[in-house]
């Protein structure tokens, strides 16, 4: 007799036994997705040990009903990584599961459906199959038949020069009749239908053709030091650090065209807002079709379709943001992580893991090299360089001859006051900048980290803020789109109150500044120039290219934006960058807030004089001698990151120690204080002897209620990773207050 260790996504930790009934044995594998019962429910799950023995008690055991998919999901690389990512974050495993697992296939449901084992079960399944349509290639001298119908004649005219399949929904968005029509000449055997599994791809459609370059020398060392290890399929990590326009994205091109050249896989994984069709362009032009692209966009089914096609070893690569972290690449060789500093790697909802370290451990399980890229590397990376756990690959230099670094300069706010525009936030010395650099032609990149168009309202007689009814932050006022007041915590909108909804005066003030409100004086001042926003009310997703492929294009003097602005994006006719406000990022009550802060300096700055002409850089700031700012003056990360190390040495705090943040919220504050004070408590019990492990709280948190429920936060620390799981897992299974949630988060990047 024969038992299954399956993992369903429920939130208990463990995975559960059942009986491998005969009739199953031949299909079951390790990797195979399950139909179960689970309690009075079916649910689906992931086999992820079979055993010939099991100490749960027959009487507890109920068989497997069935196995789903033709074969098993997870290759055995792959399921073996998700169970130790599910015990590094104590996450439960079938959740963790659910990060890799593709959809449902219709055939797959059919079946069970058929065998009478769905009975009622609600699952979801993709398999819409949609028709498709296209020209019927001519043969010979093809006799067209006279069209009645201007609009039939007009579609098949666009098919034949199209010579490709289209969506016959997408005709009829742009033709009234194109059903008709179309079913027509099918008729006249001019078109042939079909209907087609894929969806069309927006990135698809835009491969350039582009020429690999002659690798810099420095590129070339990067590329050879990578390439013995990974040719023998070994673990390796390595940094890449490389200045702003060193040429990253090339370095990475030749090490996942070496892998194909062996047969084998590659991921390639970049912030979500860097994955662009600019960026995919570049890398399907060099590596062809052989890549998948994993992005939010994608519906079930193209994303189901990617995965098949992987899992199949059609293709090879995955390139998507972090979630391509789980992707079933085919003998996975190489995991290429870019800007890895970037706090989008980590996950905060659900399983909340960091698909930058994770890349690592797959890497590691799997024999892969990984390849960590960035201008500002992370203090972890550094550490482990440092250590000798990692290799430091350097490209000191920009790649085109002729772009420097740019001139970075600081306006210290305290002694400068506003240009003409009234603003302080505009200064003098921005102004005259923008100035000159409208008049020469070029672009202007100004980047402030608060969207809206003030951070609040006040009313001017008794001080009252706007708070949101929700959470424990003000309410920031917007202008665009009607005048509101919106909480960018829990989204809550409400008309601006022409009185204080407190003392009734009239006169609530907006003081302070957002994107909005710049770009409404920067056209007031500057009635010339093409002003342009870029935030996430302006732009979500594939929009926001839209908005950057215009400033490519020349259609924009000034971009105004938020850390939208701040990534990657290769823009060669901006020269003039601004940091409006350097100091809100250094306030943030977070250990890490000086790291950020002079990584987005670096970043930001990077932006400008990518081209032939030299860039400068403004830093407006009321804190000059701060170290993250000074060191950014000069683009020195060596200088800033010995300091940072020393500091956070000094305090404890990672690299050179372990910290997990559990968090605790209710809607009762009551309740969530007094389980918070005995999670503590738990935490310290286990603690024990122990001293390595501190426990450090309860405290509110910094964001004390959000979305109506009252948060507090415990922090665990240690200098040994191991000292803090015996304590967590204590944590993660205790009995708590049914109305208090409980969530722990290993290595937090957030400390709100
Ligand atoms: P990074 O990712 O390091 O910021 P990119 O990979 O975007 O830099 O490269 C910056 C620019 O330099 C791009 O326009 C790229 O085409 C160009 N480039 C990269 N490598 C070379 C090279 N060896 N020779 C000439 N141009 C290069
Ligand atoms: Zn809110």
């Amino acid at each position: 007799m024969s038992f299954a260790r399956v993992a369903v996504p429920v939130p208990l930790g463990q995975a559960f036994s059942y009986i491998v009934p005969e009739q199953l044995a031949e299909d079951v594998r390790e990797g195979s997705r399950v139909l179960v019962s689970f309690g009075r429910r079916k649910i689906l799950g992931v086999v992820i040990r079979l055993e010939d023995a099991t100490d749960v008690p027959a009487d507890k055991l109920k068989p497997l009903l069935a196995v789903v998919d033709p074969q098993p999901v997870l290759p055995p690389e792959l399921l073996a990584f998700l169970v130790e990512l599910a015990r590094y974050y104590l996450a439960p495993v079938g959740e963790v599961m659910r990060l890799a697992l593709p959809a449902l296939e219709r055939t797959a449901t059919e079946r069970l459906d058929q065998a009478g084992l769905l009975d009622g079960m609600d699952v979801q399944a993709v398999g819409k199959l949609v028709q498709v349509v296209r020209a019927l290639p001519a043969t010979g001298e093809r006799t067209t038949p006279k069209l009645r119908s201007k609009q039939a004649s007009q579609i098949l005219a666009e098919l034949i020069e199209l010579g490709d399949w289209v969506s016959v929904s997408d005709l009829a968005r742009q033709h009234k009749s194109a059903r008709a029509a179309v079913k027509r000449l099918a008729e006249l055997g001019l078109v042939e239908l079909e209907k087609h599994q894929r969806a069309l791809d927006p990135f698809f459609a835009e491969a350039t053709r582009d020429v690999a370059p002659t690798l810099t020398e420095a590129q070339n060392e990067a590329v050879r030091a990578v390439l013995p290890t990974l040719q023998s399929h070994g673990f390796a990590g390595f940094l890449l650090h490389g200045v702003t326009g060193s040429g990253k994205t090339e370095v990475y091109l030749r090490l996942v065209q070496r892998c194909l050249e062996l047969g084998r896989g590659a991921i390639v994984l970049v912030p979500e807002i860097a994955l662009t069709p600019q960026l995919v362009g570049r890398f399907r032009s060099r590596v062809g079709d052989a890549i998948a692209v994993l992005h939010s966009g994608l519906s079930d089914l193209e994303r189901q379709a990617m995965w098949k096609r992987l899992r199949s070893g059609e293709l090879k690569v995955a390139v998507g943001a972090r979630s391509a972290l789980f992707a079933p690449v085919p003998d996975l060789s190489l995991i290429v992580v870019d800007e890895e500093h970037d706090g989008s790697f980590k996950q905060e909802e659900g399983v909340r893991y960091n698909a930058r370290d994770m890349a690592l451990l797959r890497a590691h399980r799997a024999g892969a090299v990984c390849v960590l890229g960035s201008a500002t590397p992370s203090l972890n990376s550094i550490h482990a360089v440092n250590e000798g756990r990692m290799s430091h690959l350097v490209l000191p230099d920009r790649a085109h001859a002729s772009a420097a670094l740019p001139q970075v300069e600081i306006v210290d706010l305290r002694r400068m006051g506003p240009g003409p525009s009234g603003d302080k936030l505009i200064s003098l010395p921005l102004h005259r900048a923008l100035e000159r650099t409208l008049e020469a032609k070029e672009q202007t990149i100004l980047f402030l980290n608060r969207r809206g168009f003030a951070p609040s309202l006040t009313c001017a007689s008794c001080g009252q803020v706007a708070d949101c009814p929700n959470c424990s932050v003000a309410l920031t006022y917007h202008r665009a789109r009607g005048e509101r007041l919106v909480c960018h915590y829990c989204d809550y909108t409400a008309q601006a109150p022409a009185r204080c909804p407190r003392c009734g005066a009239p006169g609530m003030v907006d003081e302070g500044a957002g994107t909005e409100r710049i770009e409404a004086l920067l056209k007031e001042s500057f009635p010339e120039a093409r002003v342009a926003r870029l935030d996430r009310d302006v732009a979500a997703g594939l929009k926001s290219e839209r908005i950057l492929d215009a400033v490519r294009r020349g259609e924009v003097d000034i971009l105004v934006g938020t850390q939208m602005v701040t990534k990657g994006h290769d823009l060669p006719s901006v020269t003039l960058v601004g940091v409006l406000n350097a100091d809100a990022a250094l306030s943030m009550p977070d250990f890490r807030a000086a790291e950020r802060t002079f990584q987005l300096l670096v970043q930001v700055a990077g932006r400008a004089g990518r081209g032939d002409a030299p860039g400068t850089v403004l830093i407006q700031t009321r804190q000059p001698d701060h170290p993250a700012i000074k060191s950014a003056l000069t683009h020195d990360v060596n200088a800033f990151v010995e300091r940072e190390l020393l500091d956070r040495e000094e305090l404890g705090y990672p690299p050179f120690s372990h910290v997990a943040l559990v968090r605790v919220d209710a809607a009762f504050e009551g309740a969530a204080h007094e389980a918070a004070r005995q999670v503590a408590e738990l935490g310290r019990r286990m603690a024990g002897e122990n001293f390595d492990l501190e426990v450090r709280g309860p405290a509110p948190s910094p964001l004390a209620r959000l979305r109506n429920r009252y948060r507090f936060q415990i922090m665990l620390r240690a200098t040994e990773r191991k000292a803090l799981r015996p304590a967590l897992l204590a944590i993660v299974r205790g009995r708590w207050d049914r109305r208090v949630r409980v969530s722990v988060d290993v290595d937090p990047m957030s400390m709100l």
